[in-house]
């Protein structure tokens, strides 16, 4: 893709990042970086929507996506993820495993609603070393635990819960077979909801973005052609139609063709 990109003439600035959009007026005309201003026709932006609402366009510029109303729209579960590496191998738990909370409604619940931890989460493990050995060392496997759970509030402070969590998380692996996993862990990584909002600046922690609750799905997601500023388009999971990479492969499809229309270039292409 990256290849395919530099071959139509564009230029990737990694590790370059944007601190807000450059305005003129109403008007998007480039973005700001630690490396100096890039000017440019039109702004495509495809950072998590509230957390670059709040960070990179003036509050007083937002009238339907204000910092007060993105305060109050629904937003989704956050994930506690690890990524284990094993001394030894669990041969006789498949791929790809789900656990479902015995009492799945108030799991749901838990995470939806009153925001809490469960002590019987559901979870997914992969144990992909079954399907391909060659991801860890001979003797060696890896897993990767993810259990949903509520986007950052202050019912659960992370800097507190995080080895407890560990401990539950663990605890329910468990449950499918993989028994007596703590003593070998050699490589361990594991990312929170804190994580979620301050490495992968995702407002809330909120891993999937705006919630797709029936006020916030489609057109009531923030548009494509960005309704509070010119020469501003959005795509990603937080606008329109919605998260999910098929979805958000359509939301920069139609963002490409609007583009491209008020630019008076050939969109056809695009179908
Ligand atoms: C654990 C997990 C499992 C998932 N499973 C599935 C699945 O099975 N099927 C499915 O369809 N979807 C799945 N998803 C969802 C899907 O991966 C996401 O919805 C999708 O990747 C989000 O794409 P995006 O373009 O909105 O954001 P991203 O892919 O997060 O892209 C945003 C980019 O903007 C960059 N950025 C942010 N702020 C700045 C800034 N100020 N300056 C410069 N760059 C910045 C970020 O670094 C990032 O690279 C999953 C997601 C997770 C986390």
């Amino acid at each position: 893709m990256a290849r395919a990109a530099r071959d139509l003439g564009v230029t990737i600035r990694l590790e370059t990042e944007v601190q807000r959009i450059l305005l003129e007026g109403r008007r998007a005309v480039g973005v700001v970086t630690a490396e100096g201003d890039i000017r440019a026709d039109a702004v495509v932006l495809n950072a998590d929507f509230a957390r670059a609402m709040t960070d990179l366009v003036p509050n007083a510029l937002r009238r339907r996506w204000s910092d007060r109303r993105l305060a109050h729209k629904r937003y989704s579960c956050s994930t506690f993820m690890m990524y284990l590496g094993i001394e030894g191998r669990y041969d006789s738990v498949s791929h790809h495993t789900i656990y479902i909370s015995r009492d799945y409604a108030r799991n749901l619940r838990q995470i939806e609603e009153e925001h809490v931890l469960s002590d019987d989460p559901s979870f997914y493990v992969q144990n992909a070393s079954v399907t391909d050995p060659t991801l860890a060392p001979e003797g060696m496997s890896t897993l990767y635990v993810l259990v949903p759970v509520p986007h950052r509030t202050p019912n659960v402070v992370w800097s507190d819960m995080r080895d407890r969590f560990r401990r539950v998380a663990l605890q329910q692996l468990q449950k499918v077979g993989i028994t007596d996993v703590e003593p070998r862990i050699r490589f361990e990584r594991i990312t929170t909801p804190d994580d979620w909002e301050s490495r992968a600046r995702i407002y809330k922690g909120a891993t999937f973005n705006l919630a797709h609750n029936l006020g916030q799905m489609l057109h009531l997601r923030p548009h494509n052609r960005f309704e509070e500023a010119d020469g501003l388009y959005l795509v990603g999971g937080g606008t329109h139609p919605g998260s999910g990479l098929p979805v958000i492969y359509e939301g920069a499809r139609i963002s490409s063709r609007l583009l491209l229309q008020d630019m008076g270039l050939d969109a056809a292409f695009i179908g």
